[in-house]
């Protein structure tokens, strides 16, 4: 498909099209999105009820499952996070979910603060102790909720109208000198393109209209720099297309993922619990230099 099309500013050739959206490399942007984008009332809505309740009713008790992998691999990424800002300090983490990064963060010695816009997962990480504003993160929180030194956000700017409102939004909060944390899918990678276009897989990746925008490592470095950040560290999470590559299909049997999943945190764990982290380090910046990742996530300092 090379059609071009065009929505409101936004314009660019169609990569895939998908109940009654498209997707297009935007030109204006300079990153992929769904066009028509939806509007950010009925993110509200989706994002203050329906998400949980409807699309992720086993999250947590997954996340509980998967604790110890959770609580080993977000304490890897708070100790790079030290490494690179060189001190612990103030962290804020935007979207924060049911809280179990914001919780590691808080057993590993910083001070942390989340904004979670979801009634069930802000109950959730109250119950646990944590400090969690319950709203969206837009201009009225972002002038009433203080300054940090880190702000982190997993899995967030896929599923906004405006990224870059949301990363100008970070940028205010941050002290001189922080740091800006984000992790996004790694979409259209490589090794979704070999599953889509030689071996019949329908793009799996496309859920609009939660998903809105897809990053690799490239669109979301320019997208920083566009906004004053130095990025300064990439990293990824683990490719998990190989195992659809391995024949582990959990796309067409759902009840693979958990396998494959578990798989996943074996590998991870015994490298971390080990004391050889420097090892996984070394495998996923292998990986990440040839564009491979679940997840591309990105450090990127603050420009004064
Ligand atoms: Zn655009």
């Amino acid at each position: 498909m090379s059609d071009r099309k065009c929505w409101v500013d936004h314009s660019g050739i169609v990569l895939d099209s998908v109940d009654g959206f498209d997707v297009i490399h935007c030109e204006s942007c300079g990153f992929k999105h769904i066009i028509p984008i939806p509007d950010e009332e009925e993110m509200t809505r989706i994002y203050t009820r329906q998400f949980h309740a409807e699309y992720k009713p086993l999250m947590i008790q997954h996340q509980l499952e998967d604790q110890q992998w959770y609580d080993a691999t977000n304490k890897a990424r708070l100790e790079a996070i030290e490494k690179q800002l060189k001190r612990k300090g103030t962290l804020l983490d935007v979207g924060s979910g049911t809280g179990f990064f914001l919780n590691e963060a808080v057993k590993q010695g910083w001070e942390a603060k989340g904004v979670e816009p979801s009634d069930m997962a802000v109950e959730y990480s109250r119950s646990k102790g944590l400090d969690v504003e319950h709203a969206f993160f837009d201009q009225e929180c972002a002038e009433s909720i203080g300054k940090f030194d880190v702000v982190h956000l997993w899995e967030v700017l896929e599923h906004l109208p405006d990224p870059a409102g949301m990363v100008n939004l970070c940028r205010q909060v941050l002290n001189p000198g922080g740091l800006i944390v984000i992790g996004v899918p790694n979409d259209y990678n490589k090794l979704q393109k070999i599953l889509v276009n030689d071996m019949g897989e329908k793009p799996w990746w496309l859920t609009p209209p939660h998903h809105i925008n897809f990053f690799d490592r490239t669109s979301l470095e320019r997208l920083l720099r566009r906004l004053d950040f130095e990025p300064l560290r990439h990293d990824i999470t683990f490719p998990m297309e190989l195992f659809l590559l391995m024949g582990k299909n959990y796309l067409q049997e759902p009840e693979l993922g958990r396998e494959c999943h578990a798989m996943r945190m074996e590998l991870e764990l015994n490298l971390l619990r080990t004391g050889n982290s420097a090892v996984l380090d070394k495998l996923y910046d292998s990986l990440a230099e040839a564009g491979f990742g679940r997840h591309t996530v990105i450090m990127a300092g603050k420009k004064d």
